[in-house]
């Protein structure tokens, strides 16, 4: 127990002793020990060093990046601080110097604990300054070719993320597909580094001079390079590389130069890098700031970890692989069957079908669905109509059977309506000729007595028409009629039969007009049957009972004709038959008569009804609907 006390109060004035030397230190180290001491050991402080400006492109997007990516992979908190080297864009050294001993002063006593120099007048700036701006601190130069670094001054604090430029690969690239090019328009301006590059281009393409006419603007500005690049003949193309500062001195910024030169060329555009890519790029094998980034954090990550950064090689990235713009293919007519077979196209505009697949599909479906519905339909109505007209004509045949097996039913009757104009013309021509024998003939008299002859002439011709007409063989013919006219006409018809079989008819026609649109001679067949079946049913009756009663009237918006007898009337039991075909308790009968006056009641959208009345005898009644004037203008 005392033991534990005396090893516990020894391994407390340890650590006391440890925590003393450490502040004492910390103290007496000075203002850039103390600042660093109070940064804490999980904060890291990068300089990031831009070469011609934070919104140049392409190096703003690498910047992006790679700041983006160092966020993401480092597991320290960063304080990350961007400078730019404006005197990229220039050759006097005297404004070096300056920046120089800004960037000196500024991090004299805070120095970083990463540089990430951007570019290629960035990398050489630093490594000529390095001893006297950031001679401990560790770097890694990125977004730089590899031929702008010198390699053999960089310091075991230095390490690069470079990238590989293949002109002749990217133009023969390009030339796969677009064979027909002839002329290259070549944008690089007139800064130091971009005449750099001017000399590498010039000889890396030297051998595809035969294939193609490679133009230079250096010595131009960029409003005379826009007019020449306006003014490109056919089967031309343009490479975009830089325009920092044009060949009258002007700076420009990257997005807008290249901007205004694709809204004023003729020709499609490809370059270097993917930073440009996304309107004005044709496209095809270009660098990656993404990929790139993702090395350039991972080594900045190490360095930050502790590794030193002059033991961290990475191999020079190349272009990645190929990717076009669908849009700028389609511009300039390329054929994809041209492309790489690893090559992405971009920004394809998705057709309407492609937008809207499922839901055109179901358009068509239903359209479709539909199409086959109202054809079946259309198919369907078309065989009701045949099927409706070929009834029709039965109808039409049967009833024409039916009025000349009721012809000789009529006989009587027509012969008692033939008989009386007859003979009145025999008498008139007998009274003529005695006229015409006498010494002075009465010419007035002679003149009545044939327009008598001509008037029973007339009457006994009208009674054949009235025959002919219902022994016609016509079709089924609707037109305007009045049910009045037709009943007065049937009755007209039967008065002989009448007389002969000695049966009293009584009519009361009803005093306003009763219109009607259908066949005239079909609705006469129609009373004219159930007249000559009241007659049959009143046969054994003494002559002084055989009394018929035909009444029209308008019942709603029906019209109806009854027809009634005194005869036995309809058996109940005989009542759901006598309209079936072939019916009949007559010896002689067809049994046809009533089932083809109501095939023809209903082809007239009415109703044919038979009923005992009560005091005796039958009533068939038939009603047909109306027609008012409203309907009649429509039919018109
Ligand atoms: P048919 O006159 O050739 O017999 P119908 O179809 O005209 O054929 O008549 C069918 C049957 O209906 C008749 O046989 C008869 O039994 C009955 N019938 C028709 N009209 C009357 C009526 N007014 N009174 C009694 N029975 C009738």
């Amino acid at each position: 127990m005392h033991g534990a006390r005396r090893r516990y109060s020894s391994g407390l004035r340890r650590t006391f002793l440890v925590w003393l030397v450490g502040l004492v230190l910390c103290v007496s180290a000075g203002s850039v020990f103390f600042s660093s001491c109070s940064y804490g050991a999980d904060h890291k402080r990068v300089i990031i060093l831009h070469s011609f400006g934070r919104e140049f492109r392409p190096w703003n997007e690498y910047a992006r990046a790679i700041r983006a990516e160092l966020d993401r992979q480092s597991p320290f908190v960063l304080d990350t601080q961007e400078h730019s080297l404006i005197t990229a864009r220039s050759t006097d050294p005297r404004a070096e110097v300056a920046f120089v001993e800004y960037l000196r002063t500024l991090y004299l006593d805070n120095p970083p604990d990463l540089i990430v120099v951007i570019g290629a007048p960035a990398a050489i700036f630093i490594q000529r300054y390095r001893a006297q701006l950031f001679p401990a601190a560790p770097m890694l130069i990125t977004a730089v070719e590899q031929r702008r670094v010198q390699f053999a001054s960089l310091t075991e604090n230095d390490t690069v993320v470079a990238a590989r430029h293949d002109f002749r690969y990217l133009f023969e690239s390009f030339l796969r597909i677009a064979p027909r090019t002839r002329v290259v328009a070549m944008i690089n301006g007139n800064s130091p580094n971009e005449l750099y590059w001017q000399s590498e281009m010039r000889r890396e393409l030297k051998p595809l001079e035969d294939r193609v006419e490679i133009r230079w603007y250096d010595k131009l500005s960029f409003e005379d390079i826009l007019k020449q690049t306006a003014a490109l003949p056919p089967n031309a193309a343009i490479f975009w590389f830089q325009m920092i500062v044009d060949g009258a001195g002007v700076a420009h910024e990257g997005d807008t130069a290249l901007r205004r030169l694709y809204a004023s060329a003729r020709a499609p555009i490809f370059t270097t890098d993917e930073a440009f890519f996304g309107r004005e790029i044709i496209g095809g094998p270009m660098h990656s700031p993404a990929a790139l980034a993702r090395t350039a954090g991972d080594v900045a990550r190490r360095i930050l970890a502790g590794e030193k950064a002059g033991t961290i090689k990475t191999a020079s990235s190349d272009f990645a692989p190929p990717k076009y713009d669908w849009r700028e293919l389609r511009r300039w007519n390329v054929d994809e069957a041209l492309l790489p077979s690893d090559a992405t196209v971009e920004f394809r505009t998705p057709s309407m079908l492609d937008t809207y697949r499922w839901q055109i599909l179901l358009v068509c479906a239903v359209v479709l669905i539909q199409a086959a519905l109202i054809s079946r339909l259309l198919h369907e109505q078309r065989r009701r109509r045949l099927a409706e007209v070929q009834a029709r004509q039965r109808m039409s045949e049967l009833a024409h059977v039916n009025r000349y097996s009721m012809a000789g039913e009529l006989t009587a009757s027509i012969a008692h309506e033939l008989n009386q104009p007859l003979a009145a013309i025999h008498t008139n021509a007998e009274s003529m000729e005695l006229m015409l024998g006498s010494v002075a003939p009465d010419i007035a008299e002679i003149r009545q007595i044939t327009a008598d002859i001509r008037r029973d002439d007339e009457r006994a011709s009208e009674v054949i028409q009235r025959l002919r007409s219902l022994l016609k063989k016509a079709p089924f013919e609707i037109r305007d009629i009045d049910l009045n006219a037709v009943v007065g006409e049937t009755i007209e018809f039967l008065a002989g039969l009448m007389v002969a079989r000695n049966v009293e008819l009584r009519s009361s026609i009803v005093d306003e007009p009763l219109p009607i649109r259908g066949d005239r001679i079909q609705l006469q067949q129609v009373i004219l049957n159930l007249i000559v079946n009241a007659m049959d049913a009143m046969a054994d009756l003494p002559s002084a009972d055989r009394k018929i009663a035909i009444a029209t009237s308008r019942i709603g918006g029906s019209a109806e004709v009854s027809i009634s007898d005194c005869g036995p009337g309809i058996p109940e039991e005989r009542r759901a038959n006598i309209f079936t075909p072939f019916y009949s308790t007559k010896p002689d009968g067809m049994g046809l008569g009533l089932s083809i006056a109501r095939t023809i009641i209903d082809a007239h959208e009415g109703q044919i009804i038979a009923e005992n009345a009560v005091g005796g005898g039958a009533v068939f009644r038939v009603r047909l609907p109306l027609f008012r004037p409203r309907e009649r203008r429509t039919d018109r």
